[in-house]
């Protein structure tokens, strides 16, 4: 049994806490709006700051929304930085800024602490189920002593390489989604309007070479009109932005990844900014004059 601090216990936090309660570790928790009650119920312990969590807890884990809620979280008032001594262990699973957690890594590593950076795949369903896919960068002993701990949270746990390899790993994928999104969307919007069934047409599909998670979870999403977050398209904007800054600084091209990002920038400019991300499709409907409906 571990004494474990988990910060950010939002649409993901929440149930990943839940489940090393479950696992038999000693929870300290935060979130600055307000700690779930059922948590509290499960046994674990809620504290007044981050500086608090990181007080009790030998392996400390953070879940906020993007890169500058990490830094607060760790370096501001308050903060994880205050709180730790030398031995413990920070594991960062928000999806944030791959450059941005080199420097926490090396401000952590003067704490005498190591870092770990542990982006998650597979959202609120993954979460949980504690199916999630993790990427991991940092070092080697660290991953080996948190690695049970992943396996309460997650399925595919990962070691790419050093700090920074983890979130490097999950912009990749969030590129990868955010097309997926684009065709799938695409797809069923010129079957519909071509008088065929959208339904039938996922199904059809899902037998062969374009079957997808994507066209079978946010597929399903567009036919039956369901655009509750899930993962809010805010949130998907961030992280095409931090590929579209870093293809930036690397000196490449990424030109579907932008034409993604304007679909979700009109997404928001409709008022879509807590959509799940499947409702990019509602942008190419108005391109289209047409809504994915059955045929
Ligand atoms: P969320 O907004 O539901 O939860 C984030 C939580 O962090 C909130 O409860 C918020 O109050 C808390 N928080 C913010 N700043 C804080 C601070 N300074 N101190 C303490 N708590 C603070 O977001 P989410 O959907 O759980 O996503 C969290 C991270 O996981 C994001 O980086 C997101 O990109 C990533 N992610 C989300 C999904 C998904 O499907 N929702 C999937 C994979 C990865």
């Amino acid at each position: 049994m571990s004494n474990i601090g988990f910060i950010g216990l939002g649409i993901m936090g929440n149930p990943m806490a839940s489940h090393l309660i479950t696992g038999g570790h000693k929870l300290f928790v935060y979130d600055v709006v307000k700690v779930p009650q059922a948590l509290i119920d499960q046994g674990a312990t809620a504290c007044a700051s981050s500086r608090e969590v990181a007080s009790h807890a030998d392996i400390i884990i953070t879940m906020v929304p993007d890169t500058p809620h990490v830094e607060n979280v760790l370096f501001g008032k308050n903060g994880v930085a205050e709180g730790v001594a030398p031995g413990k262990i920070v594991v960062d699973m928000s999806s944030i800024s791959p450059i941005a957690t080199k420097d926490f890594a090396a401000r952590i590593n003067a704490l005498g602490c190591d870092y770990l950076d542990a982006p998650v795949s597979g959202g609120e369903v993954g979460a949980k189920a504690a199916t999630l896919t993790i990427m991991v960068g940092g070092p080697e002993g660290a991953f080996a002593k948190v690695k049970p701990i992943f396996e309460l949270m997650g399925k595919n746990i990962t070691l790419v390489g050093g700090n920074g390899d983890g979130q490097t790993t999950k912009v990749a994928n969030q590129i990868i989604v955010a097309l997926t999104i684009e065709a799938v969307g695409e797809a069923l919007l010129f079957a519909s309007k071509a008088g065929a069934d959208p339904a039938r047409v996922r199904t059809a599909l899902m037998g062969g070479f374009a079957n997808s998670r994507i066209l079978e979870v946010h597929g399903e999403r567009m036919i039956t009109r369901n655009f509750s977050p899930g993962f809010r398209i805010e949130l998907h904007q961030k992280d095409l932005n931090l590929a579209l800054s870093g293809a930036r600084a690397l000196g490449i091209s990424l030109p579907n990844t932008a034409t993604a990002q304007e679909l979700f920038n009109a997404a928001v400019a409709a008022g879509g900014a807590a959509w799940d991300h499947s409702g990019m499709v509602r942008v190419l409907e108005r391109l289209a004059c047409h809504e994915v409906v059955k045929g």
